[in-house]
């Protein structure tokens, strides 16, 4: 009997549909695969919401989500919608709000074949591979805020439990991993960092001495990203602080089409969306890079389905893809987004089934 999945698809804005696309030509062919059969739903978010229904969350998206066993999205926002009463991006914001989903999980590695791509040199770059847990719902993003006049203010707000479920999850993958994790902080400064200081060292001394815990400061970490990068293996840290540092770090590999990423939470369906944005510069043109969309489908069928040799098997197609001398304009290269997703797809009906690529699991 095939085993059928409910997946959500969030195309969005700019090169989301362009993107979204091809993360489902990549998992129907795994389904083809494996024998699995992937059903699509597709809702409307940011501002094509805006556009449809004059909300950047209707509703029927958020019902639409929590009847999946996953979500894709491709991207939200554009200047057709700065200045206007509702921004895409809140819609964003709310279904992860909405859906509990407090980690943010960005995988970082550099493949060989693209390290000319990168703004670093090679010596700095060669065997890169960290990920990132950004916890994404507390934090100044989500803090009571104040404007009058003369004055602005974003309170930063987090509580012991919202610091311990995403600590777990770290430790969890560190484990699976290099046995590191580096908590990022400005505990110099600022009183919610000590507080993630202290939990943190708690729960490391309580369940996790086995792994090795180093504490930085987000400034150096700033640093050490450039200067070391592969000194990381897991980076665990708050909202704005892994925003920022997430995308700094998603240009090491050379180009930010390249980058996955899972949103993840105590139960329910995950979110798995690329790290760029609409990139509005380019979008409608075919020619965007797909393979951070293809990878974050690789995302959702490990973390969100539990199929490992499925996720592995996209992440192998995508290496050999490179391998094979396959690049978009980001990279240098001539092929389309549909292009370079038909010859993933190529490689993903080709390939060995493989084991893994990256480990990468928790609890
Ligand atoms: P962006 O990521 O959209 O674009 C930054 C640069 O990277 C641009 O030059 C773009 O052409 C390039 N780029 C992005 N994705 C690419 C891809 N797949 N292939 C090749 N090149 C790619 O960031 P931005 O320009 O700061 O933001 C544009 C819009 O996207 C804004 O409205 C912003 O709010 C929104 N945004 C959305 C998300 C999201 O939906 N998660 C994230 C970031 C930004």
């Amino acid at each position: 009997m095939t085993a059928t999945h409910a997946i959500t698809i969030l195309p969005g804005d700019g090169v989301g549909p362009e993107v979204a696309i091809a993360a489902r030509a990549a998992l129907d062919a795994i389904g083809e695969r494996f024998n699995r059969r992937f059903v699509y739903e597709t809702a409307l978010i940011g501002g094509a919401a805006i556009d449809a229904a004059g909300e950047s969350l209707p509703l029927a998206t958020i019902e639409a989500c929590r009847r999946a066993e996953a979500i894709f999205l491709g991207a939200v926002g554009g200047p057709k919608w700065e200045g206007g009463k509702v921004r895409p991006e809140q819609g964003l914001l709310g279904l992860r709000k909405t859906l509990g989903l407090f980690a943010n999980v960005r995988p970082m590695r550099i493949y060989d074949a693209l390290i000319t791509q990168s703004p670093l040199k090679r010596e700095y770059v060669e065997g890169v591979d960290f990920v990132m847990f950004r916890e994404l719902t507390g934090g100044s993003y989500f803090g009571a805020k104040q404007r009058d006049a003369e004055k602005a203010s974003d309170s930063c707000d987090y509580s012991v439990t919202e610091i311990e479920r995403i600590t777990h999850m770290a430790f969890a993958a560190a484990r699976a991993r290099r046995g590191k994790v580096t908590s990022v902080d400005k505990a110099n400064v600022l009183e919610t960092s000590r507080l993630w200081r202290e939990v943190v060292t708690r729960l490391h001394a309580e369940r996790y001495s086995d792994v090795k815990l180093e504490h930085a400061l987000v400034d150096s970490t700033a640093m050490q990203l450039i200067r070391n990068p592969r000194g990381f293996d897991v980076i665990l840290t708050e909202n704005m602080f892994g925003d920022i540092l997430s995308d700094e770090a998603s240009v090491l590999g050379g180009s930010i089409g390249m980058a996955p990423s899972a949103s993840l939470g105590a139960g329910g369906p995950g979110l798995y969306e690329p790290v760029h944005g609409s990139a509005p510069d380019i979008a409608g043109r075919d020619i965007c890079n797909p393979i951070g969309a293809i990878l974050s489908a690789a995302l959702m069928l490990r973390y969100g389905l539990k199929l490992e040799t499925e996720a592995a098997t996209i992440e192998a197609a995508v290496q050999a893809a490179i391998q094979q001398g396959a690049r978009t304009a980001d990279l240098g290269g001539e092929l389309g987004c549909r292009a370079m997703t038909a010859w993933i797809v190529e490689n993903i009906e080709r390939a060995e089934p493989t084991q893994q690529t990256v480990q990468m699991h928790w609890a």
